[in-house]
Formats: C-alpha cells, sequence, structure tokens
C-alpha cells in the first residue's frame, strides 16, 4: 500500500510512523526543512488528556460574539459565506448545550486518554527522549466562580474514571508549595496527575527520525499547492514541483487545510442529490 502524508508535523509524522510500521510505503510531503517546524514547534507541550474539551460548550456562543471583537482572540472565525461553513455553524451551536457537552468531553476525554497511553507505550518502544515529565498538570482558579464552573468537568472526569482532585487553596498549596507565596491570589486548582508535559518539536523529530529507518521517506521543501479529486477521492497532489500519486492520501496540515472545503463541498453534492 503507498501512502502519502501531506504535512510533517506531529500528526503526520506519527501517522506515517505508524503506517510504515504496519507495512505500508510512505511518503511525508512538507514546505518546511525538516519535520515540526509549524505549531508542532513551539506549542505550549501539555499532554493533557484530562483538559480535552469541545469548543462547542454552554456558554460560547456568547463568547464567541466577543472574542470576535478582540485582536488576539483564541477563537477566529473568518465567513466565508460557503453552505458548508452555514452548516458547521448551524451544528456547532446547536452541541453548545449542557447535556451534549458532557457526551462530546467524554468521547473526548476517551480517545485522549488512550492516545496518551499509545504515547507511553511509543516512548517506551522506540527510547524516545523529549524532556518528558509525567508530574501531572494543575490548571489553578482565580475565583469561586471559575472553580464551581469546573464541576461541569469534574463529573465528566468522574465518569470517565480518569483520576483528578478538586482543591481549595491549601490542598493546592500542598500540591505546589511555591504558591503558598502568593496568598489571597488563588481560590483553588484541579489537578490531574496522569498529565505529562514535553518538547513536542523534539518528539517530533525523534520518531522522524525512526520513521526513515522504517522506509518512511521525507520530501522537504516541497509546497503542495492543490489537489486533484474526482467526487470524494483524492486522485493526486499538485506541488509547485509536479504531480504525485499515490493508491491513499492523509491531511495532517494542522490549521493549513486549504482544500477541505471543496472536497467536502464534492461530499454533500453526492450526498444531497
Ligand atoms: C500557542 C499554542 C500552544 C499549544 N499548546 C498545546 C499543548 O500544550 N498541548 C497540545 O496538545 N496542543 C497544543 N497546541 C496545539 C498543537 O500544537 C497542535 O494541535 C499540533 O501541533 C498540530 O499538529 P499538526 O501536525 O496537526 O499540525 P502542524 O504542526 O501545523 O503541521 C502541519 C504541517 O503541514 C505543513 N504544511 C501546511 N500547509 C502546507 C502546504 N501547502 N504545503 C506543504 N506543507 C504544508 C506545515 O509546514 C506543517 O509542518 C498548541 C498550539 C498553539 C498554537
Amino acid at each position: 500500500m503507498d501512502v502519502i502524508v501531506l504535512g510533517s508535523g506531529v500528526i503526520g509524522v506519527t501517522t506515517a510512523y505508524y503506517l510504515a510500521q504496519g507495512g505500508a510505503r510512505v511518503t511525508v510531503i512538507d514546505r518546511q526543512d525538516g519535520a515540526g517546524l509549524e505549531t508542532s514547534f513551539a506549542n505550549a507541550g501539555q499532554v493533557s488528556p484530562g483538559y480535552a474539551a469541545p469548543w462547542a460548550a454552554p456558554g460560547v456562543p456568547l463568547k464567541a460574539v466577543r472574542w470576535l471583537l478582540q485582536k488576539h482572540a483564541p477563537l477566529a472565525l473568518r465567513l466565508d459565506g460557503s453552505l458548508d461553513q452555514l452548516r458547521w455553524l448551524a451544528q456547532m451551536l446547536a452541541q453548545c448545550n449542557r447535556a451534549d457537552y458532557a457526551v462530546n468531553k467524554g468521547r473526548m476525554l476517551r480517545l485522549a486518554e488512550y492516545s496518551r497511553d499509545c504515547l507511553r507505550a511509543l516512548r517506551a518502544a522506540e527510547d524516545l527522549h523529549y524532556e518528558q515529565r509525567t508530574g501531572g498538570t494543575l490548571q489553578v482558579f482565580r475565583t469561586p466562580a471559575q472553580r464551581a464552573a469546573a464541576q461541569r468537568d469534574v463529573a465528566v472526569l468522574a465518569a470517565a474514571g480518569v483520576p483528578h482532585a478538586l482543591l481549595d487553596a491549601d490542598g493546592l498549596c500542598a500540591v505546589e508549595p511555591a504558591l503558598a507565596r502568593v496568598p489571597g491570589l488563588l481560590v483553588g486548582g484541579l489537578r490531574l496527575p496522569n498529565d505529562e508535559t514535553g518538547d513536542c518539536h523534539r518528539f517530533t523529530q525523534q520518531l522522524a527520525a525512526r520513521a526513515r529507518d522504517l522506509g518512511v521517506v521525507f520530501r522537504f521543501g516541497e509546497t503542495i499547492a492543490g489537489l486533484d479529486h474526482g467526487g470524494r477521492r483524492i486522485t493526486g497532489i499538485r506541488l509547485t514541483s509536479g504531480r504525485m500519486q499515490a493508491q491513499h492520501y492523509v491531511l495532517a496540515l494542522g490549521s493549513y487545510k486549504v482544500f477541505r472545503v471543496k472536497i467536502q463541498d464534492a461530499y454533500h453534492r453526492e450526498h444531497d442529490e
């Protein structure tokens, strides 16, 4: 089986590694000179299954309106007027309620916990070192309202069997004594002892080297200019240096999914007719 993986961030490289391990012939394409040089380069380094939560949450529609007016908002929405985008927006807004939030968060939690366990197995199998630390994480609350709002997540964590502790100010200082130096500033926190941290760039670079050992070919410095497709199937990729084809394609371009709309529109046309 021939596979082209588009993008060599943490997702593209990890996908390429597992595919090669499963016997596929894999080529990875990226415009950068190496693996993990864009979003996967300098993120916060948290491996936090416990914090996995959907954007579609109660209160988000109101917050989103405020964010639209901010210069550095956590959520940016560029309306393009397409049917596909409007459909997506309507579906997201319909999920912004307590019941759907709990279901969706529960699903994300289970998937994230499984992924964290895969990461541990991969780290041990390939002897990866990326400044990983396994001391857990601590989310701190400045206001009683923030601590009260965490109850919603705690219920889902408990239902999913994820170890956690909702702490008051004293409990917070017992876990992290340095916080005793700011008395009165924090009212509590949520501790997730099984969370981890690490350097995503290092991880991606090391796994890319292991993938190369398994036969994965990396073509760096290649910009993907477009995708050819017939209906829902991708039939080739257009690089600035020429065209490439494979039996299967994996899109791992992070936030740069510039071709998504076209293919989804074709999908909806097929299914609406
Ligand atoms: C500030 C910040 C902090 C974050 N902190 C955390 C955290 O603590 N924990 C966590 O889990 N996540 C965190 N994230 C999110 C996390 O970093 C991303 O989800 C993850 O890196 C995405 O990986 P990726 O492989 O999907 O995308 P990317 O790493 O962006 O990889 C996409 C690749 O595609 C390539 N590419 C794109 N377009 C083209 C093209 N046209 N032609 C050729 N190549 C192309 C790019 O060069 C890039 O290498 C954070 C993100 C940010 C921005």
